[in-house]
Protein backbone atom coordinates (compact mmCIF):
# COMPACT_ATOMS: atom_id res chain seq x y z
CA UNK A 1 0.00 0.00 0.00
CA UNK A 2 0.96 3.45 -0.73
CA UNK A 3 0.83 6.72 0.89
CA UNK A 4 -1.77 8.94 -1.11
CA UNK A 5 -0.02 12.03 -0.27
CA UNK A 6 3.61 11.66 -1.29
CA UNK A 7 3.35 7.82 -2.44
CA UNK A 8 6.03 6.10 -0.03
CA UNK A 9 5.19 3.03 1.34
CA UNK A 10 2.75 2.88 4.04
CA UNK A 11 3.79 0.85 7.66
CA UNK A 12 0.70 -0.57 9.10
CA UNK A 13 1.05 -1.20 12.88
CA UNK A 14 -1.88 -3.52 14.14
CA UNK A 15 -3.60 -3.15 17.66
CA UNK A 16 -6.33 -5.01 19.48
CA UNK A 17 -8.64 -3.00 21.39
CA UNK A 18 -11.75 -4.05 23.50
CA UNK A 19 -11.58 -7.30 20.88
CA UNK A 20 -11.89 -4.78 17.91
CA UNK A 21 -8.89 -5.46 15.22
CA UNK A 22 -7.36 -1.82 15.02
CA UNK A 23 -5.00 -1.41 12.44
CA UNK A 24 -3.06 2.29 12.20
CA UNK A 25 -1.89 3.09 8.71
CA UNK A 26 1.02 5.81 8.65
CA UNK A 27 3.18 7.06 6.52
CA UNK A 28 7.18 7.85 7.87
CA UNK A 29 7.82 10.47 5.24
CA UNK A 30 4.78 13.00 5.44
CA UNK A 31 3.52 11.26 8.54
CA UNK A 32 0.03 10.95 6.53
CA UNK A 33 -2.22 8.91 9.59
CA UNK A 34 -5.18 6.80 8.87
CA UNK A 35 -7.33 4.26 10.74
CA UNK A 36 -9.42 1.00 9.99
CA UNK A 37 -11.40 -1.43 12.51
CA UNK A 38 -12.16 -4.82 11.61
CA UNK A 39 -11.42 -3.60 8.21
CA UNK A 40 -13.45 -1.04 7.83
CA UNK A 41 -11.70 2.61 7.84
CA UNK A 42 -12.98 4.84 10.22
CA UNK A 43 -12.63 8.76 11.65
CA UNK A 44 -9.59 9.24 13.95
CA UNK A 45 -12.21 11.32 16.32
CA UNK A 46 -14.38 8.06 16.46
CA UNK A 47 -10.78 5.95 17.55
CA UNK A 48 -9.99 8.72 20.28
CA UNK A 49 -13.20 8.28 21.31
CA UNK A 50 -13.13 4.67 22.01
CA UNK A 51 -9.78 4.74 23.02
CA UNK A 52 -10.40 6.81 25.94
CA UNK A 53 -12.81 4.69 27.15
CA UNK A 54 -9.95 1.64 27.13
CA UNK A 55 -7.28 4.11 27.77
CA UNK A 56 -5.03 1.70 29.59
CA UNK A 57 -5.78 -1.20 27.95
CA UNK A 58 -3.98 0.83 24.59
CA UNK A 59 -1.25 2.15 26.84
CA UNK A 60 -0.43 -1.37 27.74
CA UNK A 61 -0.57 -2.31 23.54
CA UNK A 62 1.64 0.56 22.74
CA UNK A 63 4.18 -0.50 24.83
CA UNK A 64 4.19 -4.23 23.75
ZN1 LIG B 1 3.30 10.11 2.63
Amino acid sequence: MDCPSCGDELVEIGLTVDGHRLTMVSCSECDTRSWHRDGDAVELDGVLTDLSATKTRYRRSLAN
